[in-house]
């Protein structure tokens, strides 16, 4: 069953409580940073993001165009947005993601365009996106074990992620962050990610694993049920259990540094952090070119300094990663009418929660948010 999305429509009227002003939210929070899902399609079928079979193929006029995420970045910029994301599903399998960013690029009050990737199309794209004039790159790369990053991507080889990592610095992209997800039940070497930082100028930032679309009752239980290939990891019975906090990897990986006869991590002096280092806390080994990054989402929730939106691929704004309230600004966008557009932002904006609550799960997946 393809998992539902509950819109909220944004409705005249529904935004009697109105936002503070212009990038704030009911709650006195400042929005300055938004995360663009521009594709829900991917190269890889990552266990903990999609299913086996990806996500329930869209029509073309179901999804946004350039032309329309440029149009609603250009009223997002009006709102506050300073900041933007394009993440997926795969940002680099979309064809007009470098008109994308060279759109974006001429924008008034973007400062800064960046992009999450698996890395696999990097080395042939790197040149194009910098001359695009994308700022940072994020590459995923959960483990440097070949057989395991193949069980874990369906897909993909480490080699494609390493040579994209390797693409990104010769080309100029700063700072470059890996995001490692930690999974308990994988058994990740983590001490040797950590070690990627020690040669190369990277960030590597670990994230817990977060439980999302993996609903008891929906997301890849229903979605995976069935056989699959000998050997494939199953994530049908995946859920917190499987979230390692941060606290704990950092130990596990100060002890395995002892053992190797290397000093601890040592947190980053002051402006030792890259930029855009957002929830993340940074730590780094004596002498290492790069750093070491912990993003507990699960363990440490950082609600009260959130400054994110989202916008999902097919035209809804999402004010929460783990709240299913969206409100859908697609016919909006496809109307051309900026007004309805703004308001809807602003009815999304106002109404981002709090904080979010026991995370149990999500109807849609990580690959269909934007990650
Ligand atoms: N395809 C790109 C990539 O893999 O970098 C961008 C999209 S992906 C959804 C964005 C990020 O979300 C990746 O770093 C991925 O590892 C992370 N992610 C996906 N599912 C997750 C989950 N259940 N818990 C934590 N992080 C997750
Ligand atoms: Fe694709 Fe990224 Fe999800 Fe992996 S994490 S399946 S690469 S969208």
């Amino acid at each position: 069953m393809a998992p539902s999305v509950s819109s909220r429509a944004g409705a005249p009227g529904a935004s009697e409580a109105g936002p503070r002003g212009a990038g704030v939210d009911g709650c006195g929070r400042g929005i300055s940073y938004l995360r663009i899902a521009v594709t829900d399609k991917c190269n890889f079928r990552c266990v903990y993001c999609m299913p086996a079979e990806g996500v329930p193929p869209r029509s073309h006029e179901e999804m946004l165009s350039a032309e329309e995420i440029a149009r609603f970045v250009r009223i997002a910029a009006r709102e506050g947005i300073a900041s933007v994301r394009l993440t997926g599903g795969e940002p680099l399998v979309s064809h007009r993601i470098v008109p994308l960013i060279r759109e974006l690029r001429e924008i008034p009050g973007i400062e800064d365009i960046s992009l999450t990737t698996n890395g696999a199309l990097l080395p042939r794209m790197a040149g194009a996106l910098k001359d695009a004039g994308l700022d940072r790159v994020n590459i995923s790369l959960d483990t440097l074990d070949p057989v395991q990053f193949g069980a874990i991507t369906r897909l993909g080889r480490v080699e494609q992620a390493l040579a994209g990592i390797d693409a990104a610095l010769s080309h100029g992209f700063h700072p470059v962050k890996v995001n490692c997800v930690v999974v308990r039940r994988l058994q990740q070497d983590v001490f040797g990610m950590a070690r990627l930082s020690l040669e190369r100028p990277v960030h590597v930032r670990f994230i817990e694993y977060m439980p999302i679309g993996s609903d008891e009752e929906r997301g890849f239980r229903a979605a995976d049920a069935g056989e699959g290939p000998a050997g494939e990891l199953r994530p049908e019975a995946w859920d917190a259990s499987d979230t390692v906090p941060s606290r704990e990897l950092r130990e596990r990986i100060d002890a395995e540094a002892a053992a190797a006869g290397m000093g601890p991590l040592e947190a980053a002096a002051e402006g030792g952090a890259p930029a855009g280092a957002g929830p993340a806390r940074y730590w780094r080994f004596p002498d290492a070119a790069g750093t070491v990054g912990f993003i507990s989402a699960m363990s440490n929730h950082f609600c009260a300094s959130c400054n994110r939106m989202r916008l999902t691929a097919d035209g809804a704004i999402r004010p929460c990663l783990f709240s299913d309230a969206e409100y859908r600004v697609f016919d909006a966008l496809r109307a051309g009418d900026d007004d309805a557009v703004a308001r809807i932002w602003r009815d999304a904006v106002s109404h981002k929660p709090r904080e979010h609550e026991v995370i149990k799960g999500t109807e849609r997946f990580m690959s269909q948010i934007g990650g």
